[in-house]
């Protein structure tokens, strides 16, 4: 197969897949709770090594005690990670949120940049985060959320033969219309939390299964 007709049947595949997916999970929401862009920003910091479900038991004292990013930039660092604790790396994830708001305060106004390279210049930020907040806070799909859901089943879906985030997202980004590129992360995490577990997929439940090189394999 040539390459050109081999990116077509990736990209056929990759839209059966999505169809299938917005049929099982039609609801394709965020689902951290924040209610202002710097709010998604710093829990999306906290969700790294940890689960929604943890982060947003944190968050609500969190941002009752720092609503904003001015509020966190002046906070004393040890009142942030005592809030954070729970959620791993607290040190480091404190340090982040604080150097992170401090550059949104002093650089932008106190409000997240919509640009992906200024919100990659804030301490902490990678692609992920950024295409996060630019997909829920501004409705801008700058790129493809690679957590390790989405990382671990396009590998076994076999749209990506690479395992480095930056590189599965630019395999993905041309496979996909960029109005579905953030909601197709998202079903692909529910479908990785619910069938495509990590170390022992239910193949014989999912719906994936005929379109999957990985079928009743365990790969990672
Ligand atoms: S068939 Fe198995 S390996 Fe493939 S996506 Fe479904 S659960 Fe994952």
């Amino acid at each position: 197969m040539s390459g050109t007709s081999r990116r077509g049947f990736k990209r056929q595949k990759a839209l059966e897949i999505l169809t299938r997916l917005k049929r099982l999970y039609p609801d394709a929401i965020c689902s951290l709770k924040y209610d202002t862009p710097v709010q998604l920003l710093v829990a999306t910091i906290l969700s790294a090594q940890c689960t929604d479900e943890r982060v947003n038991k944190v968050t609500p004292a969190l941002f009752d005690r720092f609503p904003d990013a001015a509020a966190l930039a002046g906070a004393d660092i040890s009142e942030i990670e005592t809030l954070v604790r729970s959620t791993g790396f607290y040190r480091n994830k404190a340090k982040n949120i604080q150097g992170a708001c401090r550059a949104i305060v002093e650089k932008f106004g106190g409000q997240v940049p919509k640009q992906m390279e200024q919100l990659l210049e804030l301490p902490g930020v990678a692609r992920k985060t950024a295409n996060v907040v630019l997909a829920h806070a501004y409705g801008i799909n700058a790129g493809v959320t690679v957590d390790t859901h989405v990382k671990r089943l396009s590998y076994r879906l076999g749209l990506t033969s690479q395992t480095n985030p930056v590189k599965v997202e630019r395999d993905l980004m041309p496979l996909l219309p960029q109005e579905d590129w953030e909601n197709w992360s998202i079903r692909l995490i529910y479908h990785g939390r619910a069938v495509c577990a990590a170390r022992k997929p239910a193949c014989d439940r999912c719906i994936l299964a005929d379109l999957c090189p990985s079928v009743d394999r365990t790969v990672s």
